[in-house]
């Protein structure tokens, strides 16, 4: 049987190719660490959704706004993240994070308008 070197732990072991880790502690340690690293991930891109949804809403207490996108970047909103997007039947693209959203007129205008999402929309 061939030597190979544990990756948790870094002891040479000896067993069937189809083991990966010297024990069982080794596999059960990779593996808790590995699901926390994800769970890590997931939760810093949920903590950006949720900033962004919490940006959106306070400048738009009244359901509908026009704002200056600056406004939105200096609260630290990231138009990179959203939940979701929604296209009307006049071809106009809005941004949503969770119930609010967003559409921009112009790639290079300074406003953004506002809206509520009153329903679940497909
Ligand atoms: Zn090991």
């Amino acid at each position: 049987m061939k030597k190979r070197i544990c990756p948790e732990c870094g002891e040479e072991y000896t067993g069937r190719s189809d083991k990966k880790f010297c024990s069982s502690p080794c596999r059960a340690g990779h593996h808790n660490r590995k699901n926390a690293e994800d769970n890590s991930f997931q939760r810093s891109i949920n903590n950006i959704l949720k900033h962004n949804r919490n940006v959106l809403a306070e400048l738009n207490p009244d359901g509908k706004a026009n704002v200056r996108k600056d406004r939105l970047i200096d609260r630290g909103f990231k138009f990179r993240y959203f939940t979701n997007q929604y296209r009307t039947k006049n071809d106009t693209l809005y941004h949503f994070c969770y119930d609010y959203g967003y559409r921009v007129e112009k790639a290079d205008s300074d406003w953004v308008f506002l809206i509520k999402r009153q329903e679940y929309v497909e």
